[in-house]
């Protein structure tokens, strides 16, 4: 029988979530060997939005150290040798294959068993695989996915081997989007298939979208829009050749990269705890439904205090922001201590070639577009506000200094009461700047 290794306090993950969770734990006071972090990745902590922009660069790529947590938020790096120093075990290439929440044992794919006190859950997403569907030919070779580094990687030494390839990018969501356009500054021909009437559905409205379509059609990306993938061809060899559309095309393909979507990684503790919404149900606190288990990021079904439901967020601002409330809940029930229930207020962003947008709050209601769209602007400023039942919940800035990202966001934390939708679309973004 092997030994046991036990900790205080063990973080399951080693993603944004944990590694914002580690300073946290070190700014509130930690003992050394009290925190493990075990992750299934071969690195510390890093920001993960990386991967789809600075780390797909042709020249001047991000690479590690580069991008460890916590510099996606302007604070300090935290290398390898900083757990090390604070006496942190980060246990790397592990992964945990089985779980016992009420004892808060974990035995991982190596037969190591760890138990601890305290448990974070922060295992973060998982893609969604086109084989996952039996999408024939899907297991090609050179169709890739990215989540972790060892998927970026991968496709950066495909853009070095199929030099000015064709690319088709299967997904119109974000990191379809921002893949999209690494793919064309890496000088390959790019595709993008999907199946929505226009991108990030969820999210664009068609103004907002028109415009980014039309920006990407501008830079020769071409884009195929209301079909889907339903098969590739392939060489001898396996790799991929083609994409066959549903409605009957087929594109030529050297390279693909499929972005249609994440699922959080809870199947390890299903039937164990009380989950929500797809995701594992925590109080504002991200206390589980077992004592003394907590989850966090991508993974967490939480209270979203201002729309007074139960939501779960899959961008990385909640990801940093709920690990350290995790760990202040924790360091609080020590204590006796109380500490306020989280209130969070969504914002994401994204990038891609020159563009930069943030989103905050609720894109629910009716919305009013504001500002000048048009592509071939030196420098295109818009954007879309959300309304819903007289109050402004959401707002969305294209090209936004830093101090106009302050003013949407402060202003969908506000919620003002607008009356007249003509006159806020006439003030367009002073709306928001006023304020
Ligand atoms: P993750 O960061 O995914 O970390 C989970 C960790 O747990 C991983 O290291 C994983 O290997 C490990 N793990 C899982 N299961 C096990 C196991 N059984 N054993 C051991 N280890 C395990 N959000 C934005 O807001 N803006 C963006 O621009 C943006 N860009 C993104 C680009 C890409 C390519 C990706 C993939 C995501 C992006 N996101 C973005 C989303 C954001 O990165 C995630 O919301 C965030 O990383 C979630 O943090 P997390 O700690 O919950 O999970």
């Amino acid at each position: 029988l092997g030994t046991v290794k036990y900790f205080k306090y063990i973080i399951l993950g080693g993603g944004v979530a944990a590694g914002y969770a580690a300073r946290e734990f070190e700014r509130q006071g930690l003992k050394p060997a009290e925190l493990a972090i075990i992750s299934k990745e071969a690195v510390a902590p890093y920001e993960r939005p990386a991967l789809s922009k600075a780390y797909l660069n042709p020249k001047g790529a991000a690479r590690l150290p580069d991008f460890h947590v916590c510099v996606g938020s302007g604070g300090e790096r935290l290398l390898p040798g900083w757990y090390k120093e604070k006496g942190i075990q980060l246990i790397l290439s592990t992964e945990i294959v089985k779980v016992n929440l009420g004892s808060k044992t974990l035995i991982s794919a190596g037969g190591e068993t760890f138990k601890c006190q305290t448990l974070i859950i922060a295992t973060g997403s998982t893609v969604i695989r086109l084989t996952d569907f039996k999408v024939e030919g899907a297991d090609a070779k050179n169709i890739f996915y990215l989540r972790e580094i060892d998927d970026a990687d991968k496709l950066v030494e495909s853009i070095k081997t199929k030099k000015n390839g064709k690319a088709v990018i299967i997904g119109g969501g974000y990191i379809g989007l921002e893949v999209g356009a690494a793919m064309k500054i890496n000088n390959l021909d790019v595709s993008m298939v999907y199946p929505e009437p226009w991108c990030m559905p969820r999210l664009f409205t068609p103004p907002l979208a028109a415009f980014y379509e039309s920006y990407y059609a501008n830079k020769g990306i071409k884009i195929v829009k209301g079909t889907v993938a339903v098969g590739f061809n392939s060489n001898e060899n396996g790799e991929v050749t083609g994409v066959k559309l549903k409605d009957g095309r087929v594109l030529e393909a050297d390279i693909v990269v499929v972005g249609v979507g994440a699922r959080p990684l809870t199947a390890l503790f299903k039937g164990q705890v009380e989950e929500e919404k797809g995701g594992i149900k925590t109080d504002g606190f991200f206390k589980t439904s077992i004592p003394s288990v907590y989850a966090v990021g991508d993974v967490a079904t939480f209270p979203m205090k201002l729309y007074n439901d139960m939501r779960r967020v899959e961008h990385v601002d909640h990801a940093r922001k709920s690990a350290e409330q995790a760990v202040k809940a924790i360091k609080a029930s020590e204590t006796g201590k109380k500490i306020a229930e989280y209130d969070y207020l969504p914002y994401f962003y994204s990038r891609s070639f020159d563009l930069s947008w943030q989103f905050y709050g609720d894109n629910v209601g009716e919305h009013v577009f504001f500002g000048d769209n048009n592509p071939l602007s030196p420098k295109p400023k818009f954007g879309s506000f959300w309304i819903k039942n007289g109050k402004l919940v959401g707002a969305f800035l294209e090209g936004g200094s830093p101090e106009e990202n302050k003013a949407i966001a402060k202003v969908c934390r506000l919620q003002p009461t607008v009356d007249n939708l003509d006159q806020l679309k006439k003030e367009g973004l002073s709306f928001a700047t006023k304020m």
